[in-house]
């Protein structure tokens, strides 16, 4: 659906973007994750056109951005970070005034979009009355009002409060259904929670690119599992764990009143029938145990380590 093939882009002597390539399936939610300044939104920018790549090339469905602009915006809505509305127009105003300037006929299509974006019951009210989640889904419509296979949105959380996070994340994952969606985000948990696919992006490069669930099991290429247990001390317990083959390592856990660790071991083990039977078998008594769930924010961190890219 896109295909970008060795894009860069700088702004003066700071290279935003360094020869990246990436490919964007059909249908599917793509999150471009990095952090502060990494270069997500000059690459959305050269996707949606609004930037020239200074070397590469972008090709949307059959168009190339360099010879097809005109026709790639008409398959495209993007929603710039900070979208600018009209404060002082009312919400079905501001909409027919942009379907006019996109010379939609069909009056229909402001409802359909208010629909799908859940602001029919807000269309007579002034923009600068909304709060920032409705503004936020006003983008949206006027991201979505010529009805587009590819939808591009730059941070569209960002500024918002947990329960419109939420609300607009479902809201994303709905419109996903239908559409090429393609997100930059800075929070890790956004892309966990909404996207197919991430790539990570870098200082201007990627450092990642993969299916969600893929990068997790990968990367991480281990198990990690917590236990609690009474009936012992730690150095026992500790002891025994140590003669099961696999185990990588042990960690003490915070616990008022059981022993709590956090066993690791390769991700092609399984060693909790093991553990399970040496702990039975010493006649102690095992409270819980539970996969840890080994979060992106590790390969996140290690990816993009040097931190906050607007400072290079
Ligand atoms: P992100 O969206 O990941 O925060 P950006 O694409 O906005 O990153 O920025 C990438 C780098 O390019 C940063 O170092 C930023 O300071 C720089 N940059 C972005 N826009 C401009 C601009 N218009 N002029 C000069 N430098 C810019």
């Amino acid at each position: 659906m896109i295909s970008a093939e060795g894009i860069t882009k700088s702004y003066g002597n700071v290279r935003a973007v360094d020869n990246i390539s990436f490919a964007i399936r059909e249908g599917e939610i793509t999150g471009l994750l990095g952090p502060n300044g990494a270069g997500k939104t000059t690459t959305l920018r050269m996707l949606t056109c609004y930037l020239k790549p200074d070397s590469g090339s972008i090709k949307v469905g059959n168009y190339n951005t360099e010879e097809n602009p005109l026709e790639i915006k008409k398959i495209i809505g993007y929603l710039p970070e900070s979208a600018p509305l009209y404060g002082d127009m009312l919400v079905y105003d501001y909409l027919n005034y942009i379907a006019e300037i996109r010379g939609l006929e069909d009056k229909g299509r402001i409802r359909e979009t208010g629909k799908l974006c859940g602001i029919n019951d807000v269309m007579h009210k002034n923009i600068s009355e909304l709060s920032k989640g409705y503004k936020q889904r006003v983008g949206l419509a006027h991201a979505m009002i010529h009805d587009p296979d590819i939808l591009i949105l730059d941070e569209p959380t960002s500024g918002l409060d947990p329960n419109q996070i939420i609300e607009i994340r479902n809201l994303i994952k709905e419109i996903g259904r239908k559409k090429t969606v393609i997100l930059s985000t800075h929070i890790l948990s956004e892309v966990e929670a909404t996207c197919d696919r991430i790539i990570i992006i870098n200082k201007g490069t990627i450092v990642a690119d993969d299916r969600t669930e893929h990068l997790q099991k990968d990367k991480v290429n281990e198990s990690r599992l917590s236990i609690k247990v009474s009936g012992t001390d730690h150095d026992t317990l500790r002891r025994e764990l140590s003669s099961i083959k696999g185990i990588t390592s042990i960690e003490e856990k915070e616990d008022h009143k059981l022993i709590s660790l956090s066993l690791s071991y390769p991700g092609s083990m399984d060693l909790r029938p093991d553990i399970f039977k040496l702990i039975s078998s010493r006649g102690w008594i095992m409270y819980e145990m539970k996969p840890e769930h080994i979060s992106l924010e590790n390969i996140f961190r290690e990816l993009t380590a040097g931190g906050d890219n607007e400072k290079h």
